[in-house]
């Protein structure tokens, strides 16, 4: 038997909870099917950071820490949060292979005055989605946990999808189901899409991780990886992590290498404890949706986008299409011309100031420089950069600091500079080879 309703939302994450919360407080009949069965329990590697007091793309995010509330001043609507949390979060700081650092803000400095000077909160993300559907189901949404949607047909004046043999039909089918979007592929979007390659991270819960400066996110480079450690909400807790292009990486070893025997950096770690509730994630990289909607399908969050939509951007768009299906069922106006509004402002927030970038994946800094060169590199710039943690103002400010150096790269080692020419040289070469590694090209 198919069940109706006037809006079917797959995926229970930021962006389809955001929907069906925002377009059921209008009094939509709004359907919630998601593949797992506690949403609380996120095993998907996040860094769970909401980033504040700077904009992510079109949006400004506030957090009060009184009421334990974040403020949304763009979209227009706030959002409580009763999990832990902590905002002492300054940026990045990237390390080379030696011990030597790169400074993207200069934490002591800023940690004098987080309230002024925080980019971020880190909270549970867990926490922060079951607040979501709590409200979602006050309102009357029907959560459907443990439903994973394998198939979708058009009908004449909607669409239906298969779930567990069940059939589910609505005007509307919302496809919130995030980076490896099933709907996405299935309805044959993912043909004109330049795909970039695959990436797998594994991340380790540890406890009693000893770094003299944790207000922020560390990367490492070593020689034989990339790694991370993020401080989390919960006090003392931190995730150790790492990611990989490579299909043949062991990333369990890497980390127990990492963690275990390295010169540097298994000092930091070395009275850790790990402990249950790890995470990881492999994600597909494919160009942007340019236009994300196809025969009564809506795309929203990660299911249009590329890496790093993020939270914040995913609840804001998921607020955006609520209120968009809420006038279209008002209006009467379905099918692609309820939904103009919600297109247009994808164009203009989404797709014209971020969405034509090149996906491409670039090459890894020790397979052109040793060790010795990668700890000049990093000792090399004389003040910490200002601190982001926006990952497109990030790499403009690597980008930045370096070119300044140029001239004395130059002059003190030409070695490196030679090495750096390489490897833009071989730019095209790597982003291909990326491409070939990557799962749908396997
Ligand atoms: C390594 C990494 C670290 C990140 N760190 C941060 C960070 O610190 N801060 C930040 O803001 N953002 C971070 N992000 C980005 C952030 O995780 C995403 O942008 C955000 O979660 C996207 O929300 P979404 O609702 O679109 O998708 P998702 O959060 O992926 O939710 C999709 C939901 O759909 C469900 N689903 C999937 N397929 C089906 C199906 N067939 N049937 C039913 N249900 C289905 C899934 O189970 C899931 O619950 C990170 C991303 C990565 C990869």
């Amino acid at each position: 038997m198919t069940k109706k309703y006037d809006v079917i939302v797959v995926g229970a994450g930021p962006a389809g909870l955001m929907v069906a919360k925002t377009a059921s407080g209008s009094g939509l009949n709004i359907a919630l099917l998601e593949r797992k069965t506690d949403i609380s329990k996120v095993r998907r590697t996040d860094g769970s950071t909401i980033g504040i007091n700077e904009y992510l793309f079109w949006e400004v995010v506030k957090f009060n820490r009184k009421t334990q509330t974040f403020i949304f001043p763009v979209s227009g609507f706030s959002l409580g949060y009763d999990g832990p949390w902590n905002d002492n979060m300054y940026g990045f700081h990237i390390y080379s292979p030696g011990g030597k650092r790169f400074m993207i803000g200069d934490w002591k400095e800023l940690s004098k005055d987080p309230e002024k000077n925080s980019v971020g909160v880190r909270i549970s993300k867990g926490r922060l989605l079951q607040g979501i559907l709590d409200d979602a189901r006050a309102n009357g949404v029907e959560f459907l946990p443990g439903t994973n949607v394998t198939d979708i047909k058009h009908t004449e004046t909607g669409a239906v999808v298969t779930a567990n043999g069940d059939e589910y039909e609505g005007r509307y089918i919302v496809a919130a189901d995030g980076i490896n979007s099933r709907i996405v592929e299935l309805i044959g979007l993912n043909k004109d899409r330049k795909f970039a390659g695959t990436m797998r991270d594994q991340t380790w819960l540890m406890e009693g991780v000893e770094i003299s400066e944790s207000a922020g996110m560390i990367f490492v480079l070593t020689m034989y990886g990339r790694f991370y450690i993020l401080p989390l909400a919960e006090k003392g807790r931190f995730h150790v992590g790492t990611s990989t292009h490579d299909p043949d990486m062991d990333l369990e070893a890497n980390l127990q290498r990492f963690t275990r025997e390295d010169n540097v950096y298994s000092s930091w770690v070395k009275n850790a404890k790990r402990l249950e509730g790890g995470e990881s994630c492999v994600v597909n990289l494919w160009q942007v949706l340019e236009k994300p909607y196809k025969d009564h399908v809506i795309m929203v969050g990660d299911a249009f986008w590329s890496q790093e939509f993020s939270i914040t951007a995913s609840l804001c768009a998921g607020h955006k299409l609520g209120h968009i299906l809420t006038k279209a069922f008002h209006d009467k106006t379905f099918g692609e011309e309820g939904l103009v509004p919600y297109l247009d402002w994808y164009a203009s927030n989404c797709i014209e100031p971020r969405g034509k970038r090149d996906v491409g994946v670039g090459g890894n800094l020790w397979d052109y420089l040793n060790a010795e060169e990668l700890d000049y590199m990093a000792a090399l710039p004389e003040k910490p950069v200002p601190h982001t943690l926006s990952f497109a103002r990030l790499f403009g400010r690597i980008g930045g600091t370096y070119k300044e150096l140029f001239p004395k790269i130059f002059e003190e080692r030409p070695d490196i500079m030679e090495k750096l020419q390489k490897m833009l040289e071989d730019k095209e070469d790597i982003k291909s080879k990326v491409e070939k590694m990557g799962f749908p090209n396997r």
